[in-house]
């Protein structure tokens, strides 16, 4: 073999057909039954219901940073997606009701009306969000640890190149307040950024938000028809195509080092595969703290872990409710927040997602599903008796659904299936440590400039994934996986 990758989320995933479409030889190992890992999926009484992810950025025709549509045309493959007209319905404190409309002067609109006074500020910011996306979408997105590509870029576009080198440190609360003094706003810019890199604007890279709040009026987020697991079976079936191949129920349990590289794998069955190079899919602190059989994590790790931390888990609702539960002209993406002060704390921010209202076949006809999570720490459901946690998890789901009558009278009545899952859970499906939802900055940190890239100090061994630059999303670590993909392949002379 030539490459093994370790599990079979979008990060592995793009890794995996990328080089086998390069002619690696590529054998990927998942745990589970099936791949997608945080997008993936499971079906219930008729429904089918997306296991996290499901407002999908990276399916745009145009530019470069469209990363999924690429991923999947790299392996010959089509999915058809379904364009969602409004990326979410804000329901926030002291009655702000913001939808950012798929239009980006609609939306404008719709902001500006509770802060005309703001007018000239809100257009200078998101404007300067379209600068730093442009200088993305006007590049090929690879390895920043590959010089010779570097170099190539700054002769192709070295205005980009310099744009972003001067947005890369930066986070979006310092660019706001150099164009927005109102206090209510600038809680609206930390919602906006929390609801997808769960820290508020002064701790949210501006290139990430540049991507984010401009390609959403730009390639827009779509829908995947048939559900979000259609990306990841959709890309296994490229990666076989391509001549790669993947196991199921394979969970790693060690990696092997020889002479300080790393040479292979070791499954908990005690097979043992080897290869080249390994590429781990799993989260760095899963990475460095469990597969790896060492004594000490390296100390490039130990320096990454104090600048960040595990983001909490969630606790997922996922329900399946009658169609008249929802008001006519209801969107597909909602956030809930009651109290700006529990914005970050735990079942502070709601978010709500019903999928159905753009692909109605995931659901018995005349129903929807409705899938609500709001952030939980997994120590908040450890020690529990079955019973206890069975009481705690009823507990809590109520406490959503009352929330959710707010939007949604009559949903208690209108129920038809519940199922909660907590961040153990996640843990156990998804293979995250603590359950996490990815990295987040401990402290206020200079931008992107402090993401590890996918080369690790071991040898051989490369990350890719959310706990690799530039962090979480399915664009995200579709961009880490081409990166990831690049770099193995200049390594190894393809
Ligand atoms: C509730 C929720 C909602 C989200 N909403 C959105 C959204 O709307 N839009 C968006 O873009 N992103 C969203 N995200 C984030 C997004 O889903 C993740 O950032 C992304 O899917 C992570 O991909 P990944 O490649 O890093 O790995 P993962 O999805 O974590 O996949 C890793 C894979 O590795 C496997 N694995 C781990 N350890 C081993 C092992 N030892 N052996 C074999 N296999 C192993 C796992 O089983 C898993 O399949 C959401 C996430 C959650 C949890």
């Amino acid at each position: 073999m030539d490459v093994i990758v370790i599990g079979s989320g979008i990060g592995g995933l793009v890794t995996a057909t990328q080089l086998a479409v390069k002619g690696a030889r590529v054998l990927l190992l998942e745990q589970y039954l099936i791949p997608g890992g945080s997008a993936g999926y499971f079906e219930r009484q008729g429904y089918r219901f997306d296991v996290g992810a499901s407002m999908i950025f990276g399916f745009g025709q145009k530019g470069t940073t469209n990363l999924l549509t690429r991923a999947l045309q790299a392996v010959s493959i089509n999915l058809k997606v379904i364009p969602d007209p409004v990326q979410i319905h804000y329901h926030l404190p002291e009655g702000l009701d913001i939808k950012v409309n798929r239009i980006y002067e609609e939306f404008l609109q719709n902001l500006i009306a509770y802060f005309p006074h703001e007018d000239k500020g809100i257009r200078q910011f998101y404007d300067e969000c379209w600068r730093v996306f442009h200088y993305l979408n006007s590049m090929e997105l690879l390895s920043l640890e590959e010089p010779q590509y570097l170099l190539r870029s700054f002769f192709q576009k070295p205005l980009a190149c310099l744009g972003l080198a001067k947005y890369l440190p930066q986070n979006v609360g310092d660019v706001a307040k150099r164009y927005i003094k109102d206090p209510r706003l600038l809680k609206f810019l930390d919602i906006e950024c929390y609801c997808w890199s769960v820290v508020p604007a002064r701790m949210t890279p501006m290139i990430n938000a540049g991507m984010v709040f401009s390609d959403r009026h730009y390639g827009g987020v779509n829908y995947p028809k048939g559900g979000v697991g259609q990306i990841a079976q959709k890309l296994v079936e490229g990666l076989i195509k391509a001549g790669g191949q993947i196991q199921y129920q394979a969970k790693v349990a060690k990696i092997l080092i020889e002479n300080r590289q790393a040479v292979g794998v070791q499954l908990t069955n005690g097979q043992v595969y080897r290869a080249k190079r390994i590429v781990s899919n799993a989260t760095r602190w899963d990475t460095f703290e469990k597969l790896l059989n060492q004594q000490e994590i390296p100390s490039n790790e130990k320096r990454w872990q104090l600048r960040y931390q595990k983001s909490p888990s969630f606790l997922n609702l996922h329900m399946g409710v009658k169609a008249e539960v929802l008001p006519s002209g209801t969107e597909c993406h909602h956030i809930l927040l009651e109290d700006w002060e529990k914005m970050t704390a735990t079942e502070g921010t709601l978010f709500v997602s019903i999928p159905t209202l753009l692909d109605p076949e995931l659901a018995p006809s005349g129903y929807h599903i409705i899938h609500a999570f709001t952030p939980s720490w997994i120590h908040e459901w450890q020690g529990l008796s079955p019973s206890e946690y069975e009481a705690k998890k009823e507990q809590a789901a109520w406490r959503i659904i009352d929330r959710l009558e707010k939007i949604f009278p009559g949903l208690d009545t209108g129920l038809d299936y519940l199922e909660v899952g907590t961040p153990k859970t996640h843990r156990r499906f998804l293979g995250r440590d603590d359950g996490t939802y990815g990295p987040i900055p401990r402290y206020k940190l200079r931008g992107l400039l402090g993401m590890p890239f996918n080369r690790t100090s071991i040898s051989g061994l490369y990350c890719v994934g959310d706990s690799t630059f530039p962090g979480q999303g399915l664009n995200a670590v579709a961009f880490s996986g081409f990166a990831c993909a690049h770099r193995i392949a200049v390594d190894l002379g393809l």
